[in-house]
């Protein structure tokens, strides 16, 4: 290759790096494989290892890839690590490993231990303990300086508050992985899919989006574990790395036991062997090994170079791929009508599960990938979850197959697809009558973010099939002596069903009408209408120029929303589901007053009372709350610990910025909501960003 060929190279594949990077960390919606993206990485390294006049600073073989959202952007405050968090270097060859351990040998030239890992794929996190309690949890950041994410990691529920026993230092960092186990993201994704919000595509994406929202009370109900397993050096004075997580443990702190002290290469390999299958019965993900120097002082003299400890290396396993043939596809109706391709595969072991089917998404990918009749094709899991078809084996494509015919009429009703302009998807228009989709929208209607009616898609099936239920209101309607003498019910089923049913009727307005389905309604938009309205009938009443009104409400929605008020069906649905008693106005107590109206206001640190209830006690008085300053802000509402991004953007854009007291002086007196239970810690003697 010449210089001027390599330079040229480098660049571009600085470019690419740094654009997947951004993709990965900041929007966890990665759109390469790790595996491809790793190979991009290791072509930069060689290629500055051989013209280093062309290596610079801000390469990406030199930096962490950063997980920090433009200034300002994520309303998290920044702090700096003590201690720089650092990536691994990785390979996906135990020849590389065996040459680590090789040159680490050399290096130190005196007997010595390896501890193995488990590496854990979530997204890194950094906590400090202060005197035994938790002071502060950093993400990674760029490295050098993490988001606050304190507030949020309180709400995990293996995460200490409080260190148990004695001995623990006045302060420590302990640092770690924050994971979502498979059943936490399954079912995540499985209310994502029928709140039709976009699915994570892996567990580490969902870690990792969940650990940055701005809602700790979500973050707690979205399943998150922690697992930790590294003390920087200097902090605690501890011979080995072993014995530190071993006093870690004491603490209470939670650290993995999947580890095993090694003396030498062969230890390792038969470590890597042993987890390359069992990893798949954990129950979280994992995607490598890392390796590490037990003793401390041998750590400390090996060092770190940019990027990496010079004393740590992690196996990556490389995400397991299948060629398999597919025996047939078949074409789903999803209860909004779109109809999607998923191919019936030749039963193949992947990732520790047997996959039989892969979603081919829609009619455009069936062609892009350019799948034929009885083609042999690669599965992936992505992110080791969900099968996609990743491409065609065309060797193996039989004389004569013919690209698969897109149905032209639904394959449940019957009735002639149609596909609108702009939309990727074919759609069944029959909505009243396509059994699918009238069940598929009883099914949302009950999830636990919607009615939290105890029953799942088979009893919906059986009350459909034998003529109890065809919509949500029919519900309401059902005895306990019409459910027992149905198959698998028990006088107890029918009763904890009916308890839920009953139970159903004080769900909020807005959850209600999140639950009734309406196309692009998801729960968060539900809400924004629901308080913007107040009530079914002024939405009912509202024209599409009310529905723009409602902040985030764009045409789509708007449209969407109109056109379900002016469908006859919908509007006897909704009267018989008046009838049976479930809410359609915001509470009377959430309506306060008027004391706010039109006034945007941002809330940030903590309160007397939750974020949550302060965020409801801004609406009930009329005004809005939105989660960023701009020049339409009112008021920034400040608690302890505000964010001093947003304090500094307030004060630049001269907005006045309140305490709680003088909100409250602003808002006629109402009954105060139990305090906080955990409140912040007061500021260290941290530097702020
Ligand atoms: P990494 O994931 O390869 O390894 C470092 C991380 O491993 C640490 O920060 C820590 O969070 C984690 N870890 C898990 N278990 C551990 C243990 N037992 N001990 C120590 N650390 C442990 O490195 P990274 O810098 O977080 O991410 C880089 C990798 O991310 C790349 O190699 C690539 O695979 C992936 N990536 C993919 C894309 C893409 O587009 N697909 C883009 C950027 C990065």
């Amino acid at each position: 290759m010449t210089r001027m060929d390599a330079h040229t190279r480098i660049e571009e594949l600085k470019a690419i790096l740094l654009e997947n990077s951004r993709k990965y960390y900041v929007e966890n919606a990665p759109t390469m494989s790790d595996y491809e993206y790793d190979q991009l990485m290791h072509e930069l390294e060689g290629l500055e290892a051989d013209f280093p006049e062309f290596a610079t600073e801000d390469s990406p073989t030199r930096r962490v890839g950063s997980d920090l959202a433009a200034q300002g952007e994520s309303g998290f405050a920044k702090y700096p690590h003590k201690y720089p968090m650092l990536s691994l270097g990785n390979t996906y060859s135990i020849q590389e490993i065996e040459e680590f351990a090789e040159r680490a040998a050399k290096a130190l030239d005196r007997p010595f231990t390896w501890c193995c890992e488990l590496k854990f794929d979530g997204t890194a996190i950094c906590l400090t303990y202060r005197n035994g309690r938790l002071f502060r949890a950093l993400t990674r950041g760029d490295g050098v300086k993490g988001d606050d994410v304190t507030e949020n990691a309180k709400r995990i529920s293996n995460i200490p508050h409080q260190l148990k026993g004695s001995g623990w230092p006045e302060e420590f960092e302990i640092r770690g992985e924050v994971l979502m186990p498979f059943e936490s993201f399954d079912r995540l994704n499985h209310e994502r899919e029928l709140a039709e919000e976009p699915l994570f595509a892996n567990p580490r994406n969902a870690a990792s989006g969940s650990l940055k929202l701005q809602d700790p009370e979500e973050v707690g109900r979205r399943g998150l574990m922690c697992t930790l397993y590294h003390i920087p050096t200097g902090q605690v004075d501890f011979p080995t790395h072993d014995a530190a997580l071993r006093a870690a443990e004491e603490w209470g702190l939670p650290v993995s036991h999947e580890r095993k002290l090694c003396s030498g290469i062969s230890e390792i390999e038969d470590f890597i062997g042993h987890w390359d299958t069992e990893r798949k019965k954990l129950p979280y993900a994992t995607d490598g090994i890392v390796i590490k120097i037990n003793e401390m002082a041998f750590q400390q003299q090996l060092g770190y170079t940019a990027k990496s400890p010079r004393w740590a290396c992690a196996y990556k396993f490389k995400a397991e791929q299948a060629c398999t043939p597919i025996l047939s596809i078949d074409y789903q109706v999803g209860r909004t009508g779109a109809v999607t391709p998923v191919a019936n595969l030749e039963p193949v072991f992947l990732s520790g599960t047997m996959v039989k089917r892969a979603t081919l998404v829609n009619e455009d990918q069936i062609r892009a990938l350019d799948i034929h009749e009885g083609d042999w094709v690669y599965v992936e899991k992505g992110g080791e979850i969900i099968p996609k078809i990743t491409g065609v084996e065309e060797s193996k494509r039989a004389p004569g197959a013919k690209p698969p015919v897109f149905p032209d009429v639904c394959p449940d009703c019957g009735a002639p697809l149609v596909r609108v302009e702009g939309e990727a998807k074919w759609f069944c228009p029959n909505t009243k009558g396509c059994p699918t989709q009238i069940k598929g929208r009883m099914e949302h209607f009950v999830t636990r973010k919607a009615m939290n009616i105890l029953c799942g898609e088979a009893t919906i099936d059986q009350l459909y099939r034998m003529d109890l239920a065809s919509k949500p209101s029919d519900l309401y309607k059902l005895k306990a002596d019409q459910l027992i003498c149905l198959e698998g019910w028990k006088e107890r089923a029918a009763a904890r069903f009916l308890e839920s049913v009953k139970a159903s009727r004080n769900v909020p307005f807005e959850r209600v009408l999140f639950a009734i389905g309406i196309r692009f309604v998801g729960e968060t938009t539900a809400r924004d209408i629901a308080r913007h309205f107040g009530s079914i009938e002024q939405l009912e009443a509202a024209s599409k120029e009310d529905l723009l009104g409602v902040p985030e409400v764009g045409e789509v929605i708007a449209d969407s929303v109109y056109n379900f008020f002016r469908e006859p069906e919908n509007i006897q649905e909704i009267e018989a589901l008046k009838a049976a008693g479930l809410r359609f106005s915001v509470e009377t107590a959430q309506a306060a007053s008027d004391a706010l109206q039109g006034k945007s206001i941002v809330i940030s640190g903590n309160f007397s009372i939750s974020r949550d209830d302060m965020k409801a006690l801004i609406e009930a008085n009329g005004g809005r709350n939105s989660s960023s300053v701009s020049s339409k802000t009112d008021y920034l509402l400040a608690g302890t610990k505000p964010g001093p991004e947003k304090l500094k953007k307030a004060a630049g854009l001269g907005i006045p910025v309140i305490g709680e007291q003088e909100f409250m002086s602003m808002i006629p007196a109402s009954p105060s909501p139990a305090p906080e239970e955990e409140k912040a810690d007061e500021d260290g003697d941290w530097t702020l960003f």
